[in-house]
């Protein structure tokens, strides 16, 4: 089987964490008998000092070409003083709106063996599994008008009815297939924009009586967020508060460096870790590529419906993790700490043992 994938590793450590991402997909690829085809592309800053532009139509041609689209993260100090849209973030924007990926899926969940990598106690952690599903094409970051002047700085909320009901229906199916629990974020208290979101979502909700759903104003889900995260299920927000909400997630995780996400449309699928470009580590073999292995899974998944193949890219983690092995954003004293490459390999090992074990089992049973 031949599927396309298009690769924008970006800036700073996105190229390490892609390249160690496709030897993985490799390995994948190598035992379920699939020829990837890659098509690699500039996004971000090293894109503008090319062409002058973050994104280019090569580029948005190439993603509507591919069965996935996988991204590592871009951005970095040089260009930080650039106007709004030459700035490498404007091109993320600009590939979720022109992909139309309204949908971003975002899991959190604990790795028993890196329970203590976290700031946060392992008796509030043990047995946290929660998915933040962030609406990615609407809101603040898109509104007009927008722009400020030497008085004032404007941005504007807003939602259409079209917009919240498809995010709504999606986390009521996905509650549907985990524990039926959904909280929907917002601030309805201030915020118009918001009263709209709560008053649709409770719309959509009469569909899918068997899911409960609990409103939650987005400062309290911030406390219960590292108050009590077993409490959540699916968490459905809002793009802005979705950004922020995610982050505080990522220390459930213990690190940026472990949380992955999929961002879906009708058509389109882009994967990427959370994580920023890093440029504090960038070129040191310093970035946990674990991140982007889990949005790998999550492709397999969800883009290729090769759920298997997702579960095994998922335990050959756990298995590392639990031989010890850590990139230094997850050390701790008793771990072995290891590079980017080494960890890449160690993962890759795992897979490849854990898929020969259950090739095997079934050819036993
Ligand atoms: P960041 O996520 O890049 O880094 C925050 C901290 O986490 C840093 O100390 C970094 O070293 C560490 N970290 C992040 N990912 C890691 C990984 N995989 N392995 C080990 N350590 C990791 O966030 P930032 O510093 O706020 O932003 C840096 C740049 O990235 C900025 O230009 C920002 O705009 C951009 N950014 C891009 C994306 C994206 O491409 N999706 C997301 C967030 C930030």
């Amino acid at each position: 089987m031949n599927l396309k994938v298009t690769l924008l590793p970006g800036d700073g450590i996105g190229p390490e964490v892609v390249d160690s991402a496709v030897l993985l997909m490799n390995a994948v690829a190598e035992k379920l008998n699939i020829d990837f085809v890659y098509n690699r592309q500039l996004v971000g800053g090293c894109s503008y000092d090319k062409h002058g532009t973050p994104l280019t139509d090569e580029v948005l041609s190439a993603c509507y070409d591919s069965d996935a689209v996988l991204l590592g993260a871009v951005g970095g100090y040089k260009w930080e003083n650039l106007p709004q849209n030459l700035k490498p973030e404007a091109a993320l924007l600009k590939l979720r709106k022109a992909l139309g990926l309204f949908n971003n899926i975002r899991p959190a969940k604990v790795y028993s063996s890196l329970i203590n990598a976290s700031s946060l106690k392992p008796e509030v952690l043990e047995g946290t599994d929660l998915i933040i599903l962030r609406e990615l094409t609407g809101d603040v970051y898109f509104g007009e008008p927008r722009g400020f002047d030497n008085d004032h700085g404007w941005n504007t909320m807003i939602y259409t009815r079209e917009e919240v009901e498809r995010i709504a229906r999606y986390g009521f199916e996905l509650a549907r297939k985990r524990g039926k629990k959904i909280t929907s974020v917002d601030k309805a208290n201030v915020l118009d924009c918001s009263q709209f979101w709560r008053m649709v979502v409770h719309e959509i909700h009469k569909d899918y009586p068997d899911v409960e759903l609990k409103d939650m104003y987005v400062d309290n889900a911030a406390m219960q967020l590292v108050r009590n995260p077993k409490q959540f299920d699916v968490i459905l927000t809002q793009n802005l508060f979705g950004d922020i909400l995610s982050d505080i997630a990522a220390m459930i995780t213990g690190s940026l460096g472990m949380l992955p996400s999929a961002s879906l449309g009708k058509s389109y699928a882009l994967y990427e870790p959370v994580h920023g470009s890093a440029p504090d580590i960038a070129g040191q073999g310093k970035a946990n590529p674990l991140a982007t292995f889990s949005s790998v899974a999550m492709m397999f998944d969800l883009s290729f419906k090769m759920p298997k193949a997702a579960g095994i890219i998922e335990s050959a983690i756990d298995k590392t993790l639990n031989m010890g092995f850590r990139t230094a954003d997850i050390y701790s004293p008793d771990s072995i700490l290891v590079s980017t490459n080494k960890i890449t390999e160690l993962v890759i090992e795992n897979f490849n043992q854990i898929y020969n074990e259950q090739e095997l089992n079934v050819l036993l049973n």
